[in-house]
């Protein structure tokens, strides 16, 4: 058991000013630190099991709602871009790029990736997956370097589309349920976009779901429900309840151009949304419409959509370009963004099976210690407010752990890196070259 001390927690429920924990992979118990004393005795911890948090700021483990870890090697790489819109900028960029992905590429953009989330705080990662040279396997590639070997929290699935083989896409999906691991791994059934999958694609699918929950990007562009109208008749919404994929917990990824009956129908069938706000700008597609969201009552939270391994920063996103969109700062406040983060934590405890998102008793020890100071006056109604104004422009945690284990000390990772790096170079290099990129 180890012993963390004289920290400020903050867990979005409750603030402590002074506070300790104790945990092993789990929460043993935490409180002020008059009580110190009495539970270190108990538990008879020893000093070298006790770490000073020198008043630092305890909060759980972040949980990044949505990405691409596939995207990792695009970092630098200039291949020729000239959308005009957004069906080019998949066919000039990302379909190029993961159409070319294999098994051991996946494998090493899993994990850098981990070490960027440690850097940021990420003890838990949403990811949806797509590799043109090997289909197969490659969601255990993903696997083994996030949750097995980083040690990390993670959920994977393939993103099926009708331009890689469909048969080969279903068994990858369906053969990562059986890879599931309590608390730490879960699936869900990967679909790229409406506007890439035929009615025969989602008839396979709807016949191998079992009620399973899926993960798909829709209407990120408009030109996605313009797409479903004219070939199918029906917007996205309606096409995809109609083969019953619309299981709850699905992950239904932006939802930026939604018709008020078609949130009325997610709301209903109990689906998620996460919304991707810097991707959407970065687009140039639209911009999510958190208020029209939550009147519907669909339960929201945050991802990144592969940009990055940060999240925080797409929390500022949301809240300054609500403000920006509705030209009303009364539209989004932190309520909204709280709200947010703990819906981020109660998805992931269910679907991990596992309590995540609280610094107490017998919830998971993924927790992480901002070095922040707070030089205004702090406490539980506007830890938040501090934590969004100061921390989040650069969320960079000095300690990260997940599952009780320290990840990152002081900035550094508590583990050799550079051969990890080292690897990643010569693999990304591999990728650019056969994608005619300069390296
Ligand atoms: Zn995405």
């Amino acid at each position: 058991m180890k012993g963390l001390t004289n920290v400020r927690i903050y867990d979005f429920h409750k603030y402590e000013k002074r506070g300790y924990v104790l945990f092993t992979d789990t929460i043993i118990e935490s409180g002020p630190m008059e009580a110190f004393g009495e539970a270190r005795k108990k538990h008879a911890l020893a000093d070298g099991d006790i770490m000073d948090g020198k008043g630092r700021l305890l909060t759980p483990g972040l949980v990044l709602g949505h990405t691409h870890i596939y995207s990792t090697f695009a970092r630098g790489m200039a291949l020729p871009f000239n959308p005009e819109d957004f069906q080019q900028i998949l066919e000039q960029l990302w379909w190029k790029m993961d159409g070319s992905l294999d098994r051991e590429q996946t494998y090493w953009s899993g994990m850098c990736s981990a070490l960027g989330y440690m850097k940021h705080g990420v003890t838990t990662v949403i990811d949806h997956h797509a590799s043109g040279k090997d289909i197969k396997g490659t969601l255990a590639e993903l696997k083994r370097s996030v949750v097995t070997e980083s040690g990390l929290r993670g959920m994977f699935c393939f993103e099926t589309s009708d331009r890689f083989d469909i048969p080969s896409c279903i068994e990858e999906n369906m053969s990562f349920f059986d890879e599931e691991a309590q608390g730490v791994c879960s699936a869900h059934f990967g679909m790229h976009a409406s506007m890439t999958l035929s009615d025969d694609t989602l008839k396979k699918i709807s016949g191998r779901l079992g009620g399973r929950p899926i993960h798909i990007h829709v209407a990120e562009s408009a030109m996605d429900g313009e797409d479903s109208r004219r070939k199918y008749g029906t917007g996205i919404i309606k096409r995809l309840d109609k083969f019953g994929l619309l299981t709850p917990d699905s992950l239904i990824v932006h939802g930026i151009f939604l018709e008020e009956e078609e949130m009325d129908i997610l709301a209903e069938r109990k689906c998620s949304m996460v919304l991707n706000p810097l991707s959407n700008m970065n687009n140039g597609v639209g911009f999510p419409d958190y208020p029209a969201l939550k009147k519907h009552g669909i339960k929201c939270f945050i991802g990144n959509d592969g940009l990055g391994t940060a999240v925080a920063n797409e929390w500022q996103a949301l809240l300054f370009g609500t403000h920006y969109k509705y030209g009303d700062p009364r539209v989004f406040d932190l309520g909204d963004l709280h709200t947010m983060i703990v819906n981020s934590y109660e998805y992931a405890s269910r679907r991990l099976g596992i309590k995540l998102g609280r610094i107490e008793k017998d919830y998971a020890a993924d927790m992480i210690l901002i070095d922040e100071t707070n030089f205004t006056p702090m406490n539980e109604n506007n830890a938040l407010g501090h934590l969004v104004f100061g921390s989040a422009f650069a969320l960079r945690p000095s300690h990260t752990w997940c599952r009780g284990e320290l990840k990152l000390a002081e900035y550094e990772h508590t583990f050799p890196t550079d051969n990890i790096y080292e690897k990643s170079r010569e693999a990304s290099s591999r990728l650019w070259k056969d994608l005619g990129a300069p390296l």
